[in-house]
């Protein structure tokens, strides 16, 4: 089985912050402290449903980059 290092990331543009992610994955997700979610395990995130995660399309997969990583 072929394994991708697939690496997920809120896009902070796109999320709401009504918390539904970090509710249903918080091993995932949790909120910022600037009221939107961040990823903190992909992997998690991976088995919790990747983007689908999200209702707001706002869990994006990221791959390779990592040039723009929030702080
Ligand atoms: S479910 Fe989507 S919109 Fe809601 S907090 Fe998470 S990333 Fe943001």
């Amino acid at each position: 089985m072929e394994k991708l290092n697939k690496e997920y990331k809120v896009n902070k543009e796109k999320c709401l912050g009504c918390g539904s992610c970090s509710l249903s994955c918080p091993e995932g997700t949790e909120m910022d402290t600037d009221g939107k979610a961040v990823v903190i395990s992909s992997a998690k995130v991976e088995e919790c449903g990747g983007v689908d995660l999200c209702p707001y399309e706002a869990i994006e997969i990221e791959n390779g980059t990592d040039d723009n990583e929030e702080e």
